[in-house]
């Protein structure tokens, strides 16, 4: 570890769309015992992925753990790539992700459908990646309501329906909430997570619910970044009303 960067940091990726670039939002932590990388990217990022973590001067060596919000593979796509650079990397995730995780079932989401509209070469990662699953180690099983020792405390929230084992993370001391994929932003309004993406919509839209009682200054969500226009009062009136 070099120069000090804020504990905090959100990373800026992006993936290729049909009209352009879509940036997501991985998110680093530093902490006295080095880094903690939560979601990685997607599939192919792992050159844009290094750069990211250069410009930081941070080295993957530094990097201590992964904590997965979820199985899609634009959070786990450079888990593969890492668990070969980083000897004893650490994986955490939450329980009713892990059969996905470890390969004991197929990814929620990584239908022959959406296979189809990746290019060859990351088809090919995809595939390398999918093999490595069963030799992957969950080193810490996460359920709501852990306190993770990190940044002070910070606090796991289990907000399944994006899939079984979607993670919000909430750092009280900076009043920030790591949504991932449980809010977006769309045209700078904060919603809810994305229908299509989200096989059951009524469970994920329940689980707002479990963010209500927060104390937020600002949100990230891995498709949209920061929103900071009084996030608890726009979480409030979403878990009341979805359709907000
Ligand atoms: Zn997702």
């Amino acid at each position: 570890m070099n120069q000090p960067i804020s504990s905090i940091t959100v990373l800026n990726l992006h993936i290729p769309t049909p009209t352009g670039s879509s940036p997501i939002h991985p998110v680093l932590l530093r902490d006295e015992d080095g880094y903690t990388l939560v979601d990685t990217g997607m599939i192919g990022q792992f050159a844009e992925l290094q750069s990211a973590l250069k410009q930081l001067d941070v080295t993957l060596a530094d990097i201590k753990r992964v904590i997965l919000t979820h199985q899609d593979i634009d959070h786990i796509g450079n888990l593969g790539a890492l668990l070969d650079a980083i000897p004893g990397l650490e994986v955490w995730a939450h329980a009713a992700e892990i059969p996905y995780l470890t390969g004991a079932q197929p990814l929620i989401k990584f239908t022959p459908e959406r296979r189809a509209l990746l290019p060859a070469p990351v088809l090919d990662l995809a595939d390398q990646l999918l093999m490595q699953l069963p030799e992957i180690n969950i080193s810490r099983i996460l359920a709501d309501r852990d306190i993770l020792p990190l940044q002070g405390g910070t606090q796991v929230i289990h907000t399944p329906g994006h899939t079984p084992g979607h993670l919000c993370l909430y750092f009280g001391e900076q009043q920030f909430l790591l949504a991932a994929d449980e809010l977006r932003i769309v045209e700078d309004q904060l919603v809810g997570p994305a229908p299509p993406a989200t096989p059951d919509m009524p469970e994920a839209l329940r689980s707002l619910n479990k963010l209500t009682s927060l104390n937020v200054s600002k949100v990230l969500c891995y498709h949209g970044g920061e929103y900071t226009q009084d996030p608890e009062k726009r979480i409030a009136e979403l878990a009341a009303n979805p359709k907000a």
